[in-house]
């Protein structure tokens, strides 16, 4: 399975939406996926229709090695798309994972754990650099950094990065940075343009060709808890969702063959 962590540690920078929309898109396009709301918000969970009530068995269970990811995760309205849900336990785990030895591997443990049931899992973080989030470094193969298009859009980059290093050099030299989406894109705004120029020119390559454009359906889809894919499936979002996942596919051989 391919472990795909999405995160940076600014909060509302779009890690949520492109967590879902990728994970739909992905699914619509034959992957079996797998997605992992590491967020006591739990706006992933709502924003694919699993309601509180519905959330007995969490990612929190799963981190404390009370329950294992094959039972914790559940259907969703998405054909080909399961969650791990989150509630707001979760924000206690930060510090109970801190009492135990393997406090940065335990997502990654019940990954490994996990069966063949999936091609890809997504694992939509929190805004911090805390253990959930370095669970999440940890137990994934590779980075997807969402960044907003705003005149800070680079602070925070170089400390998320140094991050990086830090867990290839401690715990997981696997770890690859995917790449950078450019979100709440704004064409008729020159700062966001200069914006997208400033971050090629840092980290290049890494960016991914697909802007994802600044679009109310995108933000009106988690109140009805669906996918802005599926919520509108032809809003200029959903769109720019459906071109990412084909950059992150075409980025990991791995997943074309599994198309
Ligand atoms: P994060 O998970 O990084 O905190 P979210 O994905 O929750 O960020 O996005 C923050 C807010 O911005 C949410 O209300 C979301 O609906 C909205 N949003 C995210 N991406 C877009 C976009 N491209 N266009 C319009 N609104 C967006
Ligand atoms: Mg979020």
């Amino acid at each position: 399975m391919i472990r795909i962590a999405i995160a940076n540690q600014k909060g509302g920078v779009g890690k949520t939406t492109t967590a879902i929309n990728l994970a739909t898109a992905l699914a619509a396009s034959g992957h079996r996926v797998l997605l992992i709301d590491s967020d006591p918000q739990g706006n992933a969970s709502t924003g694919v229709g699993v309601e509180r009530d519905a959330r007995a068995r969490s990612i929190y269970e799963v981190l404390l090695g009370d329950c294992d990811i094959a039972h914790a995760a559940r259907p969703t309205r998405v054909p080909n798309l399961d969650l791990v849900p989150a509630t707001q336990d979760l924000s206690a785990a930060e510090l109970e994972l801190a009492e135990l030895p393997d406090r940065a591997h335990r997502l990654d443990q019940a990954l490994d754990a996990a069966p063949d049931r999936w091609d890809v899992c997504l694992i939509d973080c929190p805004p911090s650099l805390g253990l959930l989030t370095i669970n999440a470094l940890v137990g994934a193969n590779n980075l997807l950094i969402p960044l907003q298009c705003e005149f800070f859009a680079l602070e925070g980059m170089s400390q998320l990065l140094r991050t990086v290093d830090l867990v290839r050099e401690r715990f997981n030299r696997d770890l690859s940075i995917l790449g950078v989406a450019l979100t709440m894109y704004d064409r008729r705004n020159r700062l966001s343009e200069q914006v997208a120029d400033d971050v090629r020119a840092v980290v290049g390559k890494l960016v991914f060709e697909t802007p994802v454009p600044r679009n109310v359906r995108l933000s009106e889809a988690p109140s009805h808890g669906l996918p802005a894919l599926i919520y509108d499936h032809r809003c200029p979002g959903s769109e720019a969702y459906i071109a990412l996942a084909r950059e992150v596919i075409e980025r990991l051989p791995a997943m074309r063959i599994a198309a």
